[in-house]
């Protein structure tokens, strides 16, 4: 029994993507503790120290409460009134001085989805453009582009249970323990419990340790791996001969491709022993149920789209998705809703439910409901706003809770991109590395203060509950974007999130079938779910592809070396990843408690090359690449392979986004996090 003034609020972590269900315990309107729920339909239970512990950020005194406005160079304390009217005077002006081409927005995974969904409303309805974007460029848009070239749809294939039902677990490019601790310990139970595991990644993450076979590639060559992986499905003949007669196609292409990535060649290119690979191809090849799942040491490479293809192949020649002898692919998304930014339409190329702007029908299907034309033509990407900006292209520039300046890659060049254009917006928490170059700052309210839903790694549509009221004068991104379009004269409709997400339902088919009530009553549902009766699918692509034709897709992309390579200048190559008590740029994190479990940014060497550079554990360490400097402190192990290091980007103070490059995956525009060449030096 709770004191009268005591609540409990059901609600979703804000945190990474798995989506963990969680009560809220509140005291006069302040979180006293924060539970997880038996009903989560992935966690039951189960939570990490980032969604249990991390709520303390909420009162942090660095919060901000009013809005700011820059005045002779300086940030100042400003009312609403004049915040908002200031906002729409200066888009007015922008698009008056450049076209609405001249105004871009940058939306993220801190957004609900009915938040999200009115930011590209704002920005087609009342700007005119498609300019709009959000940090899945930074991350897994080379699954959607690759996860929709292969089977059709932008999404993981199959749920979470169904993984957890697979005799052989492929565990690629994610460390699951740390970044996703409660899909990590599901796992390690399975595998406890008789599934084979294969682990491939560069370092020896926590998984590693109880793998049959860990493969450590050299960070960049996952293409050479993976055909090196489907070359030993063909030549043992594991594969499933019918499924790819009725049901794929590419198959004569790929064969070609794959005589020339032989198990000799392949440890040439990748450093992984032949014998290791063939182990692995037998293990995943002769599984009667294995699953894929996958994290962003699959996409942040020049050619991470290739290697969600080229992962996605493997699967395709077991037969092992959309049939009952495997459980697919499955991408691990890094944050809350990062799937949902994207599935509602934060984009440059496609509208909400994966319509593309390019398409007169997808267009004119949210023209008839929003009543005013959707511009044709693709706006800009992120990295190409930045461009846009310090070439003097671009206006206004809105940024919806994304740190940019702290996780976008080559940050020294966006802050001058910032510097350059006329007028920054920022929504935020509190004054962050990007709101200090901002025109404008905008009070925002947290994950445990607004109303809306979240869309979680495998797809499902989860309820965001308010615990407690934001602090001082924020508000939520929903009735920021309302305002400041009601300042400009614009309607927004779509009074409340409910009404967003039930509009976005009737542009979208795919997401006919959702709605806050129904979320209300049942707890979580899956998209693809076309109308209120329907259950949603769990598991994608029983009966057909949703490619064109029907069928998955092999492809055959051949294996092409990333974008920088260490040399004598710079003879290390740094792959910078996440902890397990912080959370994204640690804004929230390392003001939440989780401080002191995970006080300082360490740099992970290998024992063998601090003896080379004479480091010792805990010294201080200056860390260069091409592009930039940041400072770090030693942790000698064997957590990283000889000539390989690895930080996060929890602590942008460290600087560790100034050393990473503008090298980008090519059909995405994903930045390459984990190849950057480094050198070291004592300080
Ligand atoms: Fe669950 Fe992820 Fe939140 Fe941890 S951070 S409680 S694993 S959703």
């Amino acid at each position: 029994a709770f004191h009268p003034a005591e609540g409990r609020t059901h609600t979703t972590c804000g945190y990474c993507g798995v989506g963990c269900a969680l009560d809220v315990v509140t005291q006069d309107d302040e979180v006293t503790a924060v539970l997880p729920a038996r009903d989560g339909p992935v966690n039951r239970g189960h939570a990490c120290v980032k969604g249990r512990f991390s709520h303390g950020f909420r009162t942090s005194p660095e919060r901000l409460t009013r809005p700011l406005l820059r005045r002779h160079g300086v940030l100042e304390p400003a009312g609403w009134d004049e915040a908002l009217a200031h906002v729409a005077r200066g888009l007015r002006a922008a698009v008056e001085a450049g076209g609405p081409d001249a105004v871009a927005a940058i939306s993220s995974a801190r957004a609900t989805n009915e938040e999200n969904y009115l930011v590209q409303k704002f920005m087609r309805v009342v700007i005119g453009t498609n300019n709009v974007d959000n940090c899945s460029r930074l991350c897994h848009s080379p699954s959607a582009a690759g996860l929709t070239a292969s089977f059709g749809l932008s999404g993981g294939t199959d749920t979470f249970d169904d993984v957890e039902r697979a005799d052989c677990l492929l565990v690629v490019g994610a460390n699951p323990v740390e970044a996703h601790p409660v899909v990590g310990a599901r796992l390690l139970r399975r595998v406890l419990r008789g599934a084979r595991l294969v682990v491939a990644d560069p370092r020896a993450v926590g998984l590693a340790l109880h793998a049959d076979v860990h493969l450590r590639p050299r960070p960049g060559t996952n293409v050479a791996l993976f055909h090196g992986l489907a070359h030993v499905l063909l030549a043992e003949a594991l594969t499933d001969e019918e499924f790819l007669r009725e049901r794929a196609t590419g198959l004569p292409e790929l064969t070609e491709l794959l005589a020339d990535y032989p198990p000799d060649r392949v440890a040439d290119l990748t450093g992984v022993p032949a014998a290791d690979l063939v182990a692995a191809a037998r293990l995943y090849g002769r599984a009667e149920r294995p699953a894929i799942v996958y994290g962003l040491g699959v996409t942040e490479h020049l050619h991470g789209t290739d290697g969600v293809r080229s992962l996605s192949n493997l699967a395709i020649l077991r037969g092992a998705v959309g049939t009952d002898r495997g459980y697919g692919v499955n991408p691990l998304r890094g944050q809350n809703n990062v799937q949902g930014a994207s599935d509602m339409g934060a984009l440059p190329d496609l509208l909400p439910g994966y319509g593309k702007v390019t398409d007169t029908a997808a267009r004119s299907r949210a023209e008839d409901v929003w009543g005013t034309p959707v511009p044709p033509r693709p706006g800009l990407r992120i990295p190409d706003m930045f461009t846009a900006a310090r070439a003097g292209n671009l206006q206004a520039l809105w940024i919806v809770g994304e740190d940019v300046c702290a996780t976008d890659p080559d940050a020294n060049q966006v802050a001058r991109a910032l510097d350059a254009c006329p007028l920054v917006v920022c929504n935020e928490l509190f004054l962050s590395e990007t709101a200090r170059h901002a025109d404008v700052v905008l009070p925002a309210a947290s994950w445990l203060e607004k109303d809306g839903t979240f869309v979680n790694f495998d797809r499902r549509f989860q309820r965001v509950r308010p615990a407690v009221p934001p602090p001082g004068q924020a508000r939520s991104d929903f009735d920021i974007l309302r305002s400041v379009a009601e300042a400009m004269g614009a309607g927004l409709g779509c009074p409340t999130p409910a009404d967003a997400l039930a509009e976005c339902g009737r542009l979208a088919p795919v997401f006919a079938g959702l709605s806050q009530d129904r979320l209300d009553r049942e707890g979580s549902v899956p998209w693809p779910c076309r109308s209120p009766g329907g259950p949603g699918e769990a598991k994608l692509y029983t009966e057909r592809f949703a490619t064109p034709d029907g069928r998955a897709h092999l492809a055959a992309a051949p294996y092409l070396p990333p974008g920088e390579q260490p040399d004598d200048d710079y003879p290390l190559v740094l792959v910078t990843g996440r902890r397990w008590a912080h959370y994204n740029s640690g804004s929230m994190t390392r003001r939440g408690g989780n401080l002191a479990l995970d006080p300082v940014d360490f740099l992970d060497l290998h024992s063998d090359d601090a003896g080379r550079y004479g480091l010792r554990d805990g010294q201080d360490v200056t860390v260069e690449s091409r592009h930039g400097r940041a400072r770090l402190v030693v942790r000698v192990g064997e957590w990283t392979a000889p000539g390989q290091v690895f930080c996060s980007f929890h602590f942008p103070a460290s600087g560790v986004n100034r050393l990473t490059s503008d090298v980008a995956d090519t059909v995405t525009s994903c930045p390459e996090y984990k190849v950057t060449a480094v050198r070291l030096a004592a300080t």
